[in-house]
């Protein structure tokens, strides 16, 4: 465990913020070594509002999940079920398009679709339900599939990413997802991870996109058996990335999450429980803050409020974040239930109050991070605090 920074390196490294330098891994490593939130956050916050001044982005989308059923077995995955079992499913493409309409209402900008690695479905059967989907919804954007899905894609359809990637643009794509990238170092991917797509395939995979003029995500989980110096090893790994391609638009870190209450069977799956806690709110605004530190080539920085509470998703924006994940019904992977009384819902009127509340600017944007509308700052806190706060109904 490292210790403590003491005040000349906490200097050095303020210094160094300051001034606009890259952080090199030891500066990293030492800022997770700091307990000193406030001051991590102020380096954060300097750094965020440098870029996006007061705003916060959002959009309003909807996940969808085609299917549970997966090839792989990661042992944190609490959404995958295997073909027979109790509460596996997989939508028909009639059914995919009528749940996606159900959700759909004036505010729905863009659905985001992950699924697990189906082993029978044929490769044509993904094209084919985001052209039914673009059909029956030509407003709404297309984000789906994390590069772990592409892999697979490439390995029953004999086609290459490239291939895969021109097809499902055609059918109506406009960006990949950011998972499946879990943590990149190996010894730790070893026993977290159940599928073959590693950095090697993950980075060429979004290489392609971005090659293509896609903007994508990336992701990180953290929070598991990993130590700070992976993550940094896993932000860096992909700074460098982004030097060369400069496609990522945004990074998340996503919270690893147990399982509360599996209500369809009662079963644990994952298998990391017995060994793991999940990070704390301190952590997890240590985390958001160190990494807009060091990807200082990435646009954005994302909380995902399903994974972190409310509470934390509303201090991350003074930790570095400046995107806030839009409302989501019916998430499904980490979220089947929760023991901080996080709502499975929220509308667009929740979030600006959300982000009014801690004192920013909301700025609802589209999947390409483009300006669909722009919000008044936020109110006074007499006009905030003359009736009663509403977060969700
Ligand atoms: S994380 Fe994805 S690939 Fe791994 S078991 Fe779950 S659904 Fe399958």
């Amino acid at each position: 465990m490292a210790e403590t920074l003491n005040a000349a390196r906490k200097q050095e490294l303020e210094e160094k913020v300051y001034a606009g330098e890259r952080l090199t891994r030891a500066d990293g490593i030492d800022l997770y070594a700091s307990d000193d939130l406030t001051w991590l956050g102020r380096l954060a916050h300097h750094r965020r509002t440098e870029r996006t001044d007061d705003r916060v982005m959002f959009n309003v989308n909807r996940h969808l999940n085609l299917t549970n059923v997966c090839s792989a077995s990661c042992a944190y995955c609490s959404f995958q079920r295997k073909p027979g079992e109790k509460a596996a499913y997989t939508m028909r493409v009639e059914e995919a398009v009528a749940k996606a309409v159900e959700m759909r209402d004036a505010q729905l900008t863009e659905l985001h679709i992950v699924n697990g690695l189906h082993p029978t479905l044929p490769w044509k059967y993904y094209p084919r339900v985001l052209r039914e989907l673009k059909a029956a919804l030509p407003d709404v954007s297309l984000k789906a599939f994390t590069a772990t899905e592409v892999h697979w894609f490439e390995k029953i359809s004999g086609l290459s990413a490239d291939e895969i990637i021109d097809e499902l643009m055609d059918a109506g794509l406009e960006s990949l997802t950011g998972g499946g990238a879990e943590i990149f170092d190996w010894e730790v991917r070893a026993h977290i991870v159940d599928h073959d797509t590693h950095w090697e395939d993950w980075s060429r995979i979004h290489r392609v996109a971005h090659a293509k003029g896609m903007r994508t995500p990336a992701t990180m989980l953290y929070g598991h058996i990993e130590e700070p110096r992976h993550r940094v090893d896993h932000v860096l790994q992909l700074r460098e990335l982004q030097d060369d391609t400069g496609g990522f638009v945004v990074f998340i870190p996503l919270r690893y999450q147990h399982d509360f209450v599996d209500a369809a069977d009662g079963v644990i799956r994952n298998k990391l429980q017995a060994r793991t806690t999940m990070a704390s709110p301190a952590e997890s605004l240590k985390t958001f803050a160190v990494s807009r530190l060091l990807f200082d080539n990435v646009p954005h920085v994302k909380c995902f409020w399903v994974m972190h509470g409310l509470s934390v998703s509303q201090l991350s924006l003074n930790f570095g974040v400046d995107d806030l994940d839009g409302s989501v019904v019916e998430y499904k992977i980490t979220h089947d239930a929760d023991a901080y009384g996080t709502p499975n819902t929220m509308t667009r009127d929740d979030l600006l109050h959300l982000i009014w509340d801690a004192g920013f600017r909301p700025v609802e944007r589209n999947t390409r991070y483009e300006v669909v509308r722009e919000y008044d700052p936020a109110p006074s806190l007499a006009e905030r605090r003359a009736e009663p706060q509403h977060v969700w109904t």
